[in-house]
């Protein structure tokens, strides 16, 4: 039998315990799930590319179904090329649905083979965003509750100077 796969896109600038929650609900339906973080040339990240996969690589370590990739473009050029046919997005609350909706619909009608899967967060993330990750680590709060040590440890290095 073939192995059930599915795409799980963002910036992940940088990867909190909200979209960990995502990727394990994710594993529970698919056997594979690439999370794929999207390089985007127009846009300053905190982390550059090789950073938000180092970090997300190292989180997803110990299991061999988590893959890491980054991507360029348009995602459904990205999936078409692996042919998957399953992309997961995550939702935290109703002001979520609207961008999402309008995304998923986009997405299905540039590649009409693909289909969008949501899984909704578990509550206690629901207000969980990388950019408040980011305010609070700039203004030296406390994020080990929002972030593994690893990303913690990196907010520290790249905020040091401020
Ligand atoms: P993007 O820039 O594509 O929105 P993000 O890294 O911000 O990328 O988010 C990627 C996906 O993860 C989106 O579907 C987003 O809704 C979801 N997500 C972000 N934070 C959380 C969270 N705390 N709980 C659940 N899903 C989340």
């Amino acid at each position: 039998m073939s192995k059930k796969f599915a795409i799980y896109p963002g910036s992940f600038d940088p990867i909190t315990y909200g979209h960990i929650d995502i990727v394990r609900r994710a594993r529970q339906v698919f056997d594979q799930v690439y999370v794929a973080v999207l390089h985007n040339l127009e846009k300053k990240p905190l982390f550059d590319n090789e950073q938000r996969l180092e970090l997300i690589k190292t989180v997803f370590k110990d299991d061999p179904g988590i893959i890491v990739e980054s991507f360029q473009g348009l995602l459904v050029d990205y999936a078409a090329q692996k042919k998957c046919h399953t992309l997961i997005r995550g939702l935290r609350a109703l002001s979520d649905f609207d961008y999402e909706f309008q995304i998923s619909l986009t997405n299905r009608k540039l590649y009409p083979e693909g289909d969008t899967v949501f899984f909704m967060t578990d509550e206690k993330h629901a207000y969980l965003s990388s950019s408040i990750v980011k305010q609070v680590a700039k203004y030296k709060g406390n994020v080990s509750v929002f972030v593994p040590p690893c990303v913690e440890a990196a907010l520290k290095v790249a905020y040091s100077h401020e």
